[in-house]
């Protein structure tokens, strides 16, 4: 009897596993290195902040291809979209177009409603028609490629007198989707367990509407605006620190390797710890 017991634990413990085995696909990352070649976000004399924003993704890219419990993607490389991308944008005019202004009538019959409440957010430049299409493009994207986490990388600015002079402001800042998008609780605790890495070595931002360094934010698209990013799609963008603030090319490039590796950590523990 002890012995049948015992095959039937066994047994237990072999359905078990392997089911855990089975449950354990892969966690899907989409990187998106913020702008692009053609729009590339801040300016410091001759750095521009789209290449800044794919050199760090990509090392975060690198780091990540290596762990076999994530399965990575990343929106552009050193030689522009990624032909993912490219197709995608190609043969989904249409519909990413439609996607985004369904999802703004949405959101504007809730406010109507009263059942979104509009809040004040800390101020973004705004986005051309073109740029707003494409990151609704992510989005749509995400949503249908079961992405788990989206990883926006940014270079924070503030308006200085001309691209050659250096700002007060320093320090980095995660911006997370409001408590009232559906993927919004997911995002906070992605942001926090990256924050509390990038924390260990560098402070947040000064700048008065970013102070704590963990903000809550409804108009960035990146972040699912318009209820656009499935309760399943974590997003979070992170602005790594002011553009002027990295120091020569030497003191950036360890820069990036720096918050390439904290960031990971960061999604490691909060996908495994
Ligand atoms: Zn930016």
């Amino acid at each position: 009897m002890k012995k049948f017991f015992f095959a039937i634990a066994i047994f237990i413990f072999l359905a078990i596993s392997a089911s855990c085995v089975k449950a354990s696909a892969p966690i899907r990352i989409l990187l998106v290195p913020g702008h692009d070649n053609a729009v590339w976000g801040a300016e410091y004399g001759n750095l521009k902040e789209a290449a800044m924003n794919l050199a760090l993704a990509s090392r975060i890219y690198d780091i990540l291809k290596k762990d076999k419990r994530f399965e990575v993607y990343i929106t552009r490389d050193k030689n522009g979209y990624t032909k993912e991308f490219v197709d995608y944008f190609a043969n989904n005019q249409a519909d990413v177009l439609a996607f985004k202004d369904d999802a703004k009538k949405k959101m504007q019959k809730e406010i109507t409603d009263g059942t979104f409440v509009k809040k004040t957010n800390a101020p973004h430049n705004s986005v051309s028609e073109d740029v707003a299409i494409r990151l609704y493009g992510f989005n749509k994207w995400a949503d249908e490629n079961k992405i788990d986490a989206m990883i926006h990388v940014h270079f924070n600015d503030r308006p200085r007198p001309n691209v050659w002079t250096k700002g007060k402001e320093k320090g980095f800042v995660i911006y997370m989707p409001d408590s009232q998008f559906a993927n919004s609780a997911k995002s906070v605790d992605l942001a926090k367990s990256v924050f509390a890495e990038l924390h260990k070595k560098y402070i947040t931002s000064t700048y008065e509407k970013e102070k704590g360094g963990l903000i809550s934010d409804q108009k960035l698209i990146a972040l699912g605006a318009n209820g656009t990013l499935l309760s399943s799609v974590r997003s979070i963008l992170i602005e790594y620190g002011y553009i002027y603030s990295l120091g020569n090319s030497t003191a950036r490039q360890k820069k990036y390797d720096d918050m390439a590796k904290l960031t990971v950590v960061g999604i490691q523990n909060y996908f495994f710890k």
